[in-house]
């Protein structure tokens, strides 16, 4: 039995949206920009999809564009609106836990001589409202801030982020690549300027998402070369792809709540057994306001690799959040901007519940876990015990030069 607990890296396509995406591979596999029908039922399909999108999250079908996925909708968001209004102002506001694809773009940004701040979060992973708005100055003309965050799953208070950003005349982008479908989200009600879209995060394809961009404002393109997506993003349409988007933002709102409430019961009977069962952990990010199906755990006196490596011999998919760096041993810049001592973060494995884990797959999970974590504490126990004074000391160590 395979269980797949890395909901949060990607998921599972959706049977239902394979059977949508199929024909448009090798019957309707037109160019959307041809005039005769071949091509016409290709850009019915693609407008189709938009409409779906652009329902999902109150917005117009006219605010939305397709691109490659979550990293190229924050890269066109947060550069082509800073370059659009770089007259007004140079200054972004951001936060230190974003995912790399916002932090990368702002450090770049800051080499092209914008400059940057980068808001500290507290120890649940929040921002700090009042120094947001501290942060503010004549300058500034973007906040980036992300709706939640994809090592935690902790939710930020969009609405009220939002609000700060239109008092003060200041546009508001939100990657939410790792939100949509896992919560409802409304661009309007939250006052939200930008924001991105990843199909692979909902049961979706991988390589297609899409941008929200309020109507009205304007963003500089970087891909030239034709006139796709209404003259923003040149390049032939992957029909395929945003068709199964199309479809996959469909499904995953139409049964929500249910989906969602067993999600929720999931992941707190794992919160529940693990730390019944497991002495020393700890749940990092705020209880509350988080995503349903994360879970993530540091455990003392071990580290995430060992835990990871060891699941997946029992073949248990999951893994320590940052995708981007696992691998290697370098503590997450999340949890250490939200002051988990170095010691603990290297002991953090998250686990992220879908739509296609089972209780059973959970029991599993936790079983093999309380077994992994005994045994890899015995060994730490037993070499820490190995005093490089041994010798010195007769065999008598009592731990003091450890
Ligand atoms: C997945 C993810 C991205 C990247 O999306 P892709 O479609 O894989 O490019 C960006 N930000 C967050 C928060 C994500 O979870």
């Amino acid at each position: 039995m395979r269980v797949y607990l890395d909901n949060s890296a990607t998921t599972k396509l959706d049977e239902n949206v394979l059977k949508e995406m199929m024909p448009y591979f090798t019957e309707e596999y037109g160019n959307a920009l041809s005039v005769y029908s071949l091509g016409q039922n290709a850009r019915k399909a693609i407008e189709d999809a938009r409409i779906k999108v652009a329902k999902a999250i109150n917005a117009d079908p006219s605010e939305i564009y397709f691109t490659s996925g979550g990293t190229e909708s924050n890269i066109t968001a947060i550069r082509g609106l800073a370059y659009s209004y770089r007259r007004r102002g140079n200054h972004i506001i951001t936060s230190k836990t974003e995912s790399p694809v916002v932090l990368e773009t702002c450090e770049q940004l800051e080499k092209e001589g914008f400059e940057v701040t980068y808001l500290d979060v507290d120890e649940k992973g929040f921002i700090n409202l009042e120094k947001l708005e501290d942060s503010i100055t004549d300058k500034t003309i973007l906040i980036t801030i992300m709706y939640a965050n994809n090592e935690t799953g902790v939710i930020e208070q969009i609405a009220n982020i939002g609000a700060i950003a239109r008092e003060n005349g200041i546009f508001f982008h939100t990657d939410s690549s790792y939100a949509i479908g896992n919560v409802k989200i409304d661009v309007k009600r939250e006052m939200i300027d930008s924001l991105s879209i990843s199909a692979h995060k909902f049961y979706g394809p991988k390589g297609i998402g899409a941008l929200y961009v309020r109507k009205g404002l304007k963003f500089k393109k970087f891909q030239v070369g034709g006139h796709q997506e209404r003259n923003k993003r040149a390049g032939t349409e992957n029909v395929p792809a945003i068709v199964g988007l199309g479809k996959s933002i469909e499904l995953v709102y139409e049964d929500f709540e249910k989906q969602i409430q067993k999600t929720i019961e999931l992941r707190d009977y794992f919160f529940s057994e693990v730390q019944k069962r497991i002495k020393n952990v700890y749940i990092n990010g705020d209880l509350k306001r988080r995503l349903p199906g994360n879970v993530n755990f540091s455990f003392y006196d071990v580290e995430a690799e060992d835990v990871i490596l060891n699941l997946d011999m029992k073949d248990i998919c999951v893994s320590n959040g940052n995708v981007c760096i696992s691998g290697s041993l370098e503590p997450s810049h999340v949890l250490l901007a939200m002051q988990v001592p170095y010691d603990i973060a290297k002991g953090t494995v998250r686990f992220s519940i879908g739509k296609y884990n089972t209780k059973e797959e959970i029991d599993y999970t936790i079983n093999t876990l309380v077994e992994i974590i005994e045994e890899l504490r015995k060994i730490e126990k037993e070499e820490k015990n190995v005093c490089r004074f041994a010798e010195q000391c007769g065999g008598n160590c009592s731990g003091c030069h450890k």
